[in-house]
This record gives C-alpha cells, sequence and structure tokens, in this order.
C-alpha cells in the first residue's frame, strides 16, 4: 500500500485507488494530477491500495479485498491484513474511491451511508447517477463516510480520462484544489435485487428501465431460458462477463439526490 498526504494538517479527505489491482484507472488519474504538482489548499491523502494485485494485473490476490474490511492484522489472506491496513489510514476522512466495471462507459457513483457528508462527496464527484448500494453490504463504503465511483469499462482509456475529471471535480467541489469544477445534480437510485445465474446475456442497458414482462437477459444455448421482468425496474452494474454467477442489480429510481 502507498499512502501519500499532501496539502498542511490532518487529513479529513481521501482518495483510494485499486483496491481492485486490475482496476488502474485510479491510479492513473492520480498519477495525472499530482504529476503538476497541484498546491493543495486542504490536506488530501491518496492511497494505492493493492500494489500487490496492481504489480501482477489481478482484481486481488487472495480474496476481493473490498469485501475483506474491517480484515484483521493477522489474518489469513494479504487482503485481510491489507485491509486491517488500510482502514485506520482512512480515519475520519470523507473518501473517493475509484474503480472500473464491465457494466457501462459512463461513470456513476455508489453510495451505501446516505447521509449529509456523503452526498456532498456524491455531488462533488459531479457524475449524474448515484447508486445507494447498501443492499449489497461489506465494502469499504460501509466503514467510512465515502462514494465509489465506478468510472468506466475496465482497462479502457475513457475510464482512464473520467477517473480524472471525476478526480478534478471532486477536489475542486471539496476545496481541496483551486480548479474548474461543478457540483452535480444527480439521479439517486437503490438497489433492491441482485439477479444471480452464471452464463447469461444481458440484453438491456443500464440505467435504462426495463418494463413488466420484458426479456432482459437469456442463455445464448437456451432460447427457453430467458430472464423476464416480474415489475419494472432499472438495471444497474448488469454485464454478460462482469461477474461468474450473477448478471447484476435490480434498482429503482429514488428521484434527485437533493430532495
Ligand atoms: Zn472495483
Amino acid at each position: 500500500m502507498r499512502v501519500q498526504t499532501l496539502g498542511a494538517g490532518t487529513p479529513d479527505l481521501a482518495v483510494v485507488a485499486c483496491l481492485h489491482g486490475n482496476e488502474r484507472c485510479g491510479k492513473t488519474a492520480v498519477e495525472r494530477v499530482l504529476a503538476e504538482k497541484p498546491s493543495f489548499s486542504r490536506a488530501v491523502r491518496f492511497v494505492l491500495a493493492n500494489e500487490e494485485a496492481i504489480a501482477e494485473n489481478v482484481r486481488f490476490i487472495d480474496e476481493d479485498l473490498n469485501r475483506a474490511f474491517p480484515g484483521d492484522p493477522n489474518g489469513k489472506t494479504h487482503e485481510s491484513r491489507l485491509a486491517a491496513e488500510l482502514l485506520p489510514e482512512l480515519d475520519g476522512c470523507g473518501v473517493l474511491d475509484l474503480h472500473s466495471t464491465e457494466s457501462q462507459p459512463e461513470p456513476f457513483a455508489l453510495v451505501t451511508r446516505l447521509n449529509d457528508r456523503t452526498k456532498r462527496l456524491a455531488r462533488a464527484t459531479g457524475v449524474g447517477r448515484v447508486v445507494d448500494i447498501s443492499y449489497l453490504a461489506g465494502g469499504l463504503i460501509d466503514y467510512v463516510d465515502g462514494v465509489a465511483v465506478e468510472c468506466g469499462y475496465r482497462g479502457s482509456e475513457r475510464a482512464e480520462r473520467n477517473a480524472e475529471r471525476v478526480l478534478r471535480n471532486f477536489l475542486g467541489e471539496m476545496d481541496a484544489l483551486d480548479t474548474l469544477s461543478d457540483a452535480g445534480s444527480p439521479e439517486l437510485y437503490r438497489v433492491f435485487d441482485a439477479v444471480e445465474g452464471a452464463n447469461y446475456e444481458f440484453v438491456g442497458e443500464n440505467f435504462v428501465r426495463v418494463a413488466d414482462g420484458e426479456v432482459f437477459a437469456r442463455r445464448e444455448d437456451d432460447r427457453a431460458n430467458e430472464l423476464r421482468a416480474d415489475r419494472p425496474f432499472y438495471p444497474v452494474l448488469m454485464s454478460t462477463d462482469g461477474y461468474d454467477e450473477m448478471v447484476g442489480f435490480r434498482a429503482e429510481r429514488v428521484g434527485k439526490l437533493s430532495e
């Protein structure tokens, strides 16, 4: 793990990249911003989380770090020990946690603890959509006030550019950097269900409403094996190849985040 604190004082703002070693967009974005040697108006801590997994270009070494919190200093897995080392670095901080996915090119934010601070952090990212994913417990943002951003397709240049834009906007909105920024007025969605199943082709589009009775996934080898909506929903993090045993999540639209 690499930890850098820039700006004067004790940080209450932190940026985390590479909880997943094969999602490099956050690392690239942080490197691009810090390469300019910007002067920070408040202290910000930058954490490059799973360096061992980055070196091997894998999501994790022993287990998913984002499912290993709070971790254990004497844990049996690399990620359990790393989680225990990482959390104290974020103590008291509002956190931006940068990821990438297999699900869609446009960035969107994830929150689990919905409060005034996390709402502000989410708006500071400038993205148009925020998903309350408290349905799926156990990630880093369950243990800190934070927002995770899925920046785009894993390994794509667009995800790197999105991550950089989100990071600059976030630092600007949170008064850490003097830069042009814009607080978003995002739509809030809430995940209410996971769609299990292996080898499905997702035939819908994320954040595009699936109507009651509509087919949203099928197995290529078996036309009878289609998944049909039993109520309208919005697909979130749904993809053909993103998960081994799951298509993704069903969400409902709540309204504007600020309401
Ligand atoms: Zn990730």
